[in-house]
């Protein structure tokens, strides 16, 4: 099955100097890993220089991440630009009658299919760059966290609810002495 994500960069493969853009609307519906709460919104423009391809663009959009102290639910408005570049080999076929110009494909994790841009794979690798590792809610690391206290305080609700886990605890091996 084709891709319907593929833009077909020939038009400025085979023609250096001339700039192409595309407007891109995708929810990234193969992404498990980020909740967006609206879809990824920007453009993306592209001009060969020969023997590079530029790839330039701007994004931005919205997701649900989890606080990184408390596991509280964060929203986050994400804005980011990419600029990529690609080596290209092969002669123009605007200077070439039985040649044309071909992004170099790469192995490990390919952005292209022939001359076409998988666009979401590379949304996909910049919206996980821009993705803050360790995103904190309001209170930060030191304030006192409401959301962090609920949780201690379900924690030790369960452990008083359950008298046999503290026995476990006591029964558990000790670890060998060396
Ligand atoms: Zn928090």
């Amino acid at each position: 099955m084709r891709r319907n994500d593929l833009w077909d960069l020939n038009e400025a493969l085979q023609h250096p100097g001339k700039k192409v853009a595309v407007d891109i609307v995708t929810e990234l519906a193969e992404e498990a890993d980020i909740d967006l709460l609206k879809p990824i919104e920007g453009y993306l423009e592209a001009v060969s220089t020969g023997n590079l391809l530029l790839l330039t663009g701007e994004f931005k959009t919205k997701c649900v991440v989890e606080c990184a102290r408390c596991g509280g639910p964060l929203e986050i408005e994400l804005d980011f630009k990419m600029e990529e570049q690609f080596p290209v080999e092969g002669v123009p076929s605007i200077y070439s009658h039985d040649d044309y110009a071909r992004v170099v494909a790469e192995e490990d994790y390919p952005l292209f299919d022939d001359n076409n841009l998988i666009v979401e794979a590379l949304i996909r690798q910049g919206l996980l760059t821009e993705t803050p590792l360790q995103p904190l809610c309001q209170f930060g690391w030191d304030g006192p966290c409401p959301e962090a206290a609920k949780r201690l305080a379900a924690k030790a609700l369960k452990e008083q609810s359950h008298p046999l886990g503290k026995l476990s605890e006591l029964l558990q091996p000790e670890e060998d002495a060396e």
